[in-house]
């Protein structure tokens, strides 16, 4: 499925939509280069699972945790050691866990079998095309 969105108040609703798929766990890897609306779409997936907090970038975390739900960026990830000292493949494996991942072409070997797949182009200032796939 691919649509676009003219705003990021539109990628947030796509979030939010998606959140709904995701209630009793799953995997979400978001493709897209910097700036493409990733941690926009994750604050519409946080507020459709009803996550109060304000999700930002972890600038040097590379997880952080609200309630069951996990944003992953590997933005600055070195290394896969690194992200296995965090624990992520516990993390991913968790059938109760909703994980939304931001950069994760950095851990595709460790990736789980099955997960939603959202990749996010810039078409313009403020034109997304966003498509979905279950892989
Ligand atoms: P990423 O996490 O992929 O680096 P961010 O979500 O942090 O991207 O930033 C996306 C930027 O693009 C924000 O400044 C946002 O305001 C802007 N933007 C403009 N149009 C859109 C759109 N249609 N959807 C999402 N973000 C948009
Ligand atoms: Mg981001």
């Amino acid at each position: 499925m691919t649509l676009t969105t003219k705003s990021p108040a539109e990628t947030k609703k796509f979030g939010q939509e998606l959140a709904r798929k995701l209630r009793s766990g799953g995997v979400v890897c978001l493709f897209g280069e910097l700036g493409a609306g990733k941690t926009t779409l994750i604050q519409g997936i946080a507020k459709g699972l009803g996550i109060k907090q304000r999700i930002i970038s972890p600038t040097f975390i590379i997880a952080r945790k609200y309630d069951n739900f996990w944003h992953i960026d590997l933005y600055r990830l070195k290394s896969l050691a690194e992200v296995q000292a965090v624990g992520i493949e516990e993390i991913l494996s968790d059938p109760k866990s909703i994980v939304v991942i931001e950069w994760p072409e950095k851990i595709l070997k460790i990736l789980p079998k099955h997960y939603y797949e959202v990749r996010i182009k810039i078409l313009n200032e403020t034109e997304r095309e966003i498509s979905e796939a279950i892989h």
